[in-house]
């Protein structure tokens, strides 16, 4: 097994390397590392500087606008835009229907909707979850029925990220209620956010902020030809498509730079004439996040050689998402604790307390990460999934 880059792979990540440091705009870097909101403007300015360069879809195949990077220079480059500091990709289009209409779209639903999902020109979201179908997806309800050549769908979503900016949304739905098994008997749809009969209610989460939403389908009218796979099979899309949610949960680049910021804030807190960083016990808990992250990336790097040897990690994705997300948790919470009192929410009302913005901003995140351990399929699911598929248990 070789844990190392080969001078090939060095050279291609200075390169990126380089790139970014000259192509990624001060203002979205900044953001980003102080944990500020994205807006949706910011989201495809980037999006649409690397589609430029031919970067935002490096995993697509090369007719459609892919790289052909191979498997660990793809992961050079995540963890590359991670350190960065480069705002995310909006995955739902790039990282997960694109994906799903490779594989079963028709000709003409590829042709309508890749380029334009390349191009930044159709912000997506996912429609999967609804009350009480979240881990239990299977169990959702709502219900498209066929009317001459349109489904007509009625029913709730929820939890839907940045429905609000969305002009499409795909949607699982229940096309036969009378399937003896409940995987069967769903299909998988895309929607026009503009269609009469949607509404998109927000959600404010525990941080404050707008993300995510409840979204509302009344006798929604979408065409036959917007399903995508056969009708009742929308099970097999839908397994198909949390394979690559599940990739890219384990944020290692970012992780590594947040580390290294928490760091710098720790030296700089002193207490008691000393800095946070020289108390052992407090360095005693980065180093156990530090080794943490090395073993995550070692175990990444493991999977990687798996590939290059043309091998598919299976149910391993779900480790690299559990140990990713609690990696993330931990610093969120350790920074949290560093910067202590000036971790707050509101400006101090008394003008000779400091008052910093990044520091301001580490409560908020703190409470905001906790969605990390339950987006994605949560952590206890993917327990589950490593116990049946890998331990056989
Ligand atoms: C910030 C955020 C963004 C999201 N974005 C989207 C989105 O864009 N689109 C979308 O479709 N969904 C989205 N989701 C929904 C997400 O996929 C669900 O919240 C998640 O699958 C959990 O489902 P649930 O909320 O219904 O919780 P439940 O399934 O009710 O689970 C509640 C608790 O029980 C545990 N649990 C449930 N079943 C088991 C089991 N069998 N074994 C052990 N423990 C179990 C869970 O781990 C959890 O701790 C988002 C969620 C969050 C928090």
């Amino acid at each position: 097994m070789d844990l190392n880059y080969s001078p090939e792979e060095e050279a291609f990540r200075d390169g990126v390397r380089a790139w970014l440091r000259e192509n990624l705009p001060d203002d979205l870097r900044d953001k980003v590392v102080n944990y500020q909101e994205l807006s949706k403007a910011d989201l495809l300015r980037w999006h649409q500087i690397l589609a430029k360069k031919g970067w935002v879809a490096p995993d697509w195949p090369i007719e459609w606008g892919g790289t052909d990077w191979t498997v660990v220079q793809r992961y050079i480059f995540e963890e590359e835009c991670g350190a960065a500091g480069c705002p995310p990709l909006m995955s739902f289009g790039l990282r997960m229907c694109a994906p799903v209409l490779l594989r079963f779209g028709t000709p003409e639903q590829k042709q309508r909707f890749l380029p334009r999902i390349y191009h930044g020109e159709d912000f997506w979201c996912q429609g999967y979850s609804e009350p009480g179908s979240g881990s239990d997806l299977a169990s959702l309800q709502t219900r498209a029925v066929r009317d001459g050549d349109d489904y007509v769908v009625t029913g709730q979503k929820i939890w839907t990220t940045l429905a609000h900016y969305a002009d499409w949304i795909f949607c699982l739905v229940r096309t036969d209620p009378n399937r003896p098994k409940r995987q069967e008997g769903i299909s998988f749809l895309l929607i026009d956010m503009r269609s009469p009969g949607i509404s998109v209610r927000p959600i404010t989460l525990m941080d404050g902020g707008h993300e995510v939403n409840m979204v509302f389908f009344d006798d929604v009218r979408v065409p036959l030809e917007n399903r995508v796979h056969e009708e009742n099979d929308g099970w097999t899309v839908a397994k198909y498509l949390l394979g690559y949610e599940r990739m890219g949960t384990g944020r290692i680049g970012a992780s590594k730079r947040e580390l290294a910021r928490l760091k710098e804030l720790a030296a700089k807190t002193i207490k008691d004439g000393k800095s946070l960083l020289d108390d052992p016990r407090f360095r005693d808990r980065i180093t156990r996040v530090e080794v943490e992250l090395m073993a995550l990336e070692i175990t990444n790097l493991r999977y990687l050689d798996q590939l290059r040897g043309g091998r598919a990690p299976g149910a391993e994705v779900s480790l690299l998402k559990i140990k990713g997300t609690e990696i993330q948790q931990a610093i969120s919470e350790l920074m949290m604790q560093t910067a202590g009192p000036l971790a707050q929410l509101f400006r101090p009302v008394d003008p000779e307390v400091d008052f910093d913005n990044f520091t301001a901003s580490l409560a908020p995140r703190y409470l905001n990460m906790r969605k990390t351990t339950i987006y994605a399929g949560s952590n206890e699911i993917q327990r589950n999934i490593i116990a049946k598929a890998t331990l056989g248990l």
